[in-house]
């Protein structure tokens, strides 16, 4: 494929990815409008985060005004080159900036200037992965600061939580963070959460899991299972949609696991708003698909 085509596919990309809400998202927020009740605040609140995702797409604006951090997932082929898809990627950021599919959000910590365009030092936020098949695979977040703020970190075991080196002990975190998370991050949110790994791994391994869809089911029988309960427990807590109460916490948890060192036991979750907004593309032979077309 060549250069220019290759940076409109990824332009069609970060479009659609900013201005429409995944089908999977759109159903988990539906069944929660039903399980609310319809003359409830919580369901209208749905309703409204919905019909919101509605002019944006039909508009082709953007979902929320802030259009996150862009995180790219790349599995390549020996048909294309690393350094050729990150270039088409990049001027194709700045073209969805310059369309106002994406607001200016790469800020320099030091001097505290804004790059305007989206590019800068770890932005976009790039993994790449080499296949032996030929072909190309881009899974992209749009992952929103408020949302990302409200991710957490913990070491077990933990004395504050009571938490120990188990599956036990992992919940408690996760209970944690949204506990934490209510009335900041725009509930209803997903969470993405990592047991094991490094201090770095981890946290790369948590906003991974963000990537699944919302009705998939754990491979790993025992993480299938917290998933479920956690799900359960959690849209028990009564923090609802925006966190003014209710029975739609979450919309998903999703759980991963890492290899960990025997002195090390760290979970790390991330977080989503409802503003979930993700977006996958696969090229091949030439031809580009975008998935739920
Ligand atoms: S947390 Fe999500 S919905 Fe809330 S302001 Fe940020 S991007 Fe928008």
């Amino acid at each position: 494929m060549d250069r220019g085509k290759l940076e409109e596919s990824f332009l069609e990309l970060i479009r659609r990815a900013s201005t429409s809400l995944p089908p999977d998202v759109e159903a988990a927020m539906r069944r929660g409008i039903e399980a609310e009740g319809e003359e409830t605040s919580a369901a209208s609140s749905l309703s409204l985060m919905l019909e919101n995702a509605r002019q944006a797409k039909e508009g082709e604006t953007p979902i929320c005004q802030d259009t996150g951090a862009l995180v790219f997932y790349i599995e390549y082929g020996p048909d294309f080159r690393q350094k050729e898809i990150e270039e088409a990627a990049r001027a194709a950021t700045v073209k969805a900036t310059e369309r106002y599919y994406l607001r200016p959000n790469a800020v320099d910590p030091v001097t505290g200037a804004n790059s305007g365009n989206n590019l800068g030092e770890g932005a976009p936020d790039f993994h790449f992965d080499q296949r032996y098949d030929d072909g190309l695979r881009v899974r992209l977040i749009l992952k929103g600061g408020g949302s990302e703020n409200v991710g957490s970190q913990y070491k077990l075991p933990d004395g504050r939580l009571k938490a120990g080196r188990d599956l036990a002990g992992v919940r408690k975190c996760i209970l944690d963070t949204v506990y934490n998370a209510q009335g900041k991050g725009c509930a209803p949110g997903v969470v993405g959460a990592c047991i094991g790994g490094n201090r770095g791994t981890s946290f790369a391994c948590s906003k991974k899991q963000l990537l699944r869809d919302l009705g998939d089911t754990n491979d790993d029988p025992a993480l299938a299972e917290l998933e479920e309960s956690l799900m359960k427990e959690l849209n028990s807590l009564g923090i609802g949609p925006s966190g003014f109460g209710g029975k739609t916490t979450v919309l998903g948890v999703k759980i991963g696991k890492l290899h960990r060192l025997p002195a090390c036991f760290f979970v790390s979750v991330s977080y989503v708003c409802w503003a979930y907004r993700k977006a996958f593309m696969s090229v091949k032979g030439g031809e580009v698909a975008y998935d739920w077309d």
